[in-house]
């Protein structure tokens, strides 16, 4: 016989890339007996619906976030951080007493100042943020294995529930994903340089890319493979998103632009002085965190992403 699911009901709010493959997930893994899911637009929702009759990935897609929630044991907001204060606000008389409330949002401080003063007491508040994605979204772009092997970074207020913290931790481990327990302040200084920087900068490139003289678009796009294509799937990311990330985010980003600005200008001057040595010895260092990233699994070993090459057709003798 089959263990109980870990949570009796799931409600998720919002079903995009990270709603949809939570559903998806929990539905393979077994880890909820109903899954209950809503959107904001009517079309998603309506897709959603489908998604659930064709696949199974939820049980029941339902009109409002308040609707949601009712008898929920484990509520996820997968919505634009910008949004989460006003749908805690729209939710709370409706939670169940004992209930997790978490989020999957790229920013942890505002979350965490936005949604907990609308919560009831009774409820557990704990913040989550699953550190995989793709420049896709939408109710169709989710998968189930999206949190494999990728970390999963818990914020738990000081006074929160241990056993609580412990079941959301086993839910996101069970998903496939590791997980690792900060403060919403360090989370949002450590996700400043790893995402939100490497997001702005590709946002930068591209536009720049785009906006220069003397270089045709076509010519940009035809010659992307050089290295600039890397930078225009990040690039692709869901604006909404971005938008609310920059916003919610802003000191540790200035913080980590800051670095960034004294670090290109130390390039600056070794190209203008035909500085060799210092070229040589920054682009050896940064090879080497690569490497590391390789290592620790957190990417493909495959030269080149491990994009798969063409064969090259044989010459007609
Ligand atoms: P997405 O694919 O654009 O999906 C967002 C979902 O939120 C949509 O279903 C949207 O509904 C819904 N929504 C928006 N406002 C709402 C509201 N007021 N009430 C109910 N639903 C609402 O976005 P995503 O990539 O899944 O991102 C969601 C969250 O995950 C963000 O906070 C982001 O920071 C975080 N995150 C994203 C990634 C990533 O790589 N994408 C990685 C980690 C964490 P409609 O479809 O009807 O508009």
């Amino acid at each position: 016989m089959n263990a109980a699911p870990l949570f009796p009901r799931l409600a998720l709010i919002g079903f995009g890339l990270i709603g949809g493959s939570i559903a998806r997930g929990a539905r393979t893994q077994g880890l909820a007996g109903e899954i209950v899911a809503t959107a904001r637009s009517a079309a998603t929702r309506a897709r959603v619906k489908e998604l659930g009759q064709e696949f199974g990935i939820v049980d029941r897609v339902v009109e409002t976030n308040a609707e949601a929630v009712k008898d929920a044991d484990l509520v996820i907001l997968s919505i634009p951080v910008g949004v989460c204060g006003d749908v805690a606000k729209e939710i709370a008389p409706y939670l169940k007493p004992g209930a997790i409330i978490s989020d999957v949002g790229s920013v942890k401080g505002a979350v965490a100042r936005d949604m907990a003063p609308h919560l009831p007491a009774n409820v557990h508040f704990i913040p989550a943020h699953p550190v995989a994605g793709t420049e896709n979204s939408g109710p169709d772009s989710g998968f189930a294995e999206l949190f494999n092997n990728r970390w999963c970074i818990l914020t738990p207020p000081p006074d929160a529930d241990a056993k609580a913290v412990e079941r959301l931790a086993e839910f996101w481990g069970t998903l496939g994903a590791n997980v690792e327990i900060m403060t919403p302040e360090h989370h949002d200084l450590v996700l400043a340089i790893t995402s939100h920087l490497p997001h702005l900068i590709a946002y930068t490139i591209v536009s720049t890319a785009e906006e220069l003289e003397g270089v045709t678009s076509s010519e940009v796009l035809k010659f992307s493979a050089g290295g600039f294509r890397d930078f225009t799937r990040i690039a692709a990311s869901d604006p909404t998103m971005w938008r609310d990330v920059f916003l919610t985010n802003k000191d540790a980003v200035l913080e980590m632009l800051g670095e960034f600005q004294e670090d290109l200008s130390k390039l600056t001057r070794a190209i203008r002085r035909g500085d060799g040595e210092a070229l040589f010895d920054h682009f050896t260092r940064t090879r080497a965190i690569r490497r590391g990233i390789v290592n620790l699994g957190q990417d493909e070993a495959g030269a080149d992403f491990g994009r798969r090459h063409a064969n090259l057709a044989k010459k007609p003798t």
